[in-house]
C-alpha cells in the first residue's frame, strides 16, 4: 500500500509531465526568481503575501487524485520545490519519526537564549509532516529558523491540514525555498496554496515566509550565526575614543600597559587617543600580543 502511494503518483505526475512537457510543465523550475523579485526585505512580518496571495499552479493537468512530488538535491545539496496534491489519504496516521539523521544544506548546531527552545536551527519540512506524512525525506528538509518553522510556516501549514481534513478535499500545495547564488541556506521560503474542489474557496494564498530569526544573525552562505546585538557592541567598541600607544615605525598600535610598548624607542613612540576603527583606517594593525 505505502509503495502504490509513494510511488505510483509520482509515476503517474511524470507520465502527465512529459505529455506536458511541450506546453507546460506541471510546476516551473524558475518558480522561485519569480518571486524573489517583489519580496521586500523582511521588516518584523514572518512572512508577506506575493502577488496579492494568488498562486500560480496549472491546474489543467489534474485529475483530483492526491499525489507529492519532491525536487532531487542540486549538487550543493540543496532542495528545491516539493510540490502534492495533499488530500486525507496521504495525511499520516502514525506519530511522528526521528529526523535527526538528515543533515540539510547549511546545517550547523547553534543554540541562543533568545530562541524559542534554545536551538537556533531545525529541521524544516518543506511540505509538514502532518500533510504528506514525510519523515526524514532529505529532499523534504531544509535548515530553518525556529521562527520560520513556528512563525512563518506552521500557521498556513496548519490551515491547509485543518481544511483538508474537515472537508476531504484536496489543495494544491507548493513550498520552494528560496536559496541565492550558492548560498546553503534559504533566505525564505515560497507557500502556495490552492483547495482544487472548491477553487479556492476554502484555502487560497501565496505568500514568503523569511528565514531569519529575530536577535540572531545568520550568513547564509555557510549557515554560521552570532547575536546581533554583538555586532553593534563590537562597532560600538571600534567608534570608542581609548588611548593607544603607536609605533610609528612599524605601524602597529598597543595598549598603554603592554610590554611591546615598553620598548618603542622615543622617536618611534606616540600616544594617540582616538578610536581603533580610525586608527586601522589610518594604516596602523594592532599588537598581536596585546590584541588592543
Ligand atoms: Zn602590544
Amino acid at each position: 500500500m505505502k509503495f502504490i502511494r509513494r510511488v505510483l503518483p509520482p509515476l503517474l505526475v511524470c507520465c502527465l509531465a512529459v505529455g506536458a512537457y511541450l506546453s507546460q510543465p506541471l510546476f516551473s523550475p524558475d518558480a522561485p526568481q519569480a518571486a524573489e523579485e517583489t519580496i521586500p526585505a523582511y521588516s518584523g512580518s514572518p512572512w508577506t503575501e506575493v502577488n496579492s496571495s494568488q498562486p500560480d499552479f496549472d491546474t489543467s493537468q489534474l485529475d483530483g487524485t492526491s499525489f507529492e512530488t519532491y525536487s532531487p538535491l542540486d549538487a550543493l545539496g540543496r532542495c528545491g520545490a516539493a510540490y502534492a496534491c495533499v488530500g486525507r489519504d496521504l495525511m499520516p496516521t502514525e506519530e511522528r519519526g526521528a529526523i535527526g539523521q538528515v543533515k540539510p544544506s547549511g546545517w550547523q548546531l547553534a543554540k541562543y537564549d533568545c530562541v524559542d527552545g534554545k536551538y537556533l536551527y531545525n529541521r524544516c519540512h518543506l511540505i509538514g509532516y502532518q500533510l504528506t506524512g514525510e519523515n526524514a525525506n532529505e529532499q523534504n528538509l531544509i535548515t530553518g529558523t525556529r521562527y520560520l518553522n513556528i512563525e512563518g510556516m506552521l500557521p498556513f501549514e496548519n490551515q491547509v491540514a485543518s481544511y483538508v481534513r474537515e472537508t476531504g478535499n484536496h489543495v494544491l500545495y507548493r513550498v520552494t525555498p528560496d536559496f541565492q547564488g550558492t548560498e546553503l541556506v534559504a533566505r525564505g521560503v515560497w507557500m502556495e496554496a490552492l483547495s482544487l474542489e472548491d477553487g479556492g474557496e476554502g484555502v487560497c494564498f501565496s505568500v514568503y515566509a523569511y528565514n531569519v530569526q529575530p536577535g540572531v544573525t545568520i550568513d547564509y552562505a555557510t549557515g554560521e550565526s552570532h547575536l546581533t546585538e554583538a555586532d553593534a557592541a563590537a562597532e560600538e567598541a571600534d567608534t570608542t575614543a581609548f588611548t593607544y600607544v603607536l609605533n610609528t615605525r612599524t605601524g602597529k598600535f598597543h595598549d598603554p600597559g603592554c610590554s611591546g610598548a615598553a620598548d618603542i624607542k622615543a622617536e618611534n613612540r606616540q600616544t594617540y587617543t582616538g578610536s581603533r576603527e580610525d586608527l586601522i583606517a589610518q594604516g596602523y594593525s594592532p599588537c598581536g600580543q596585546c590584541q588592543p
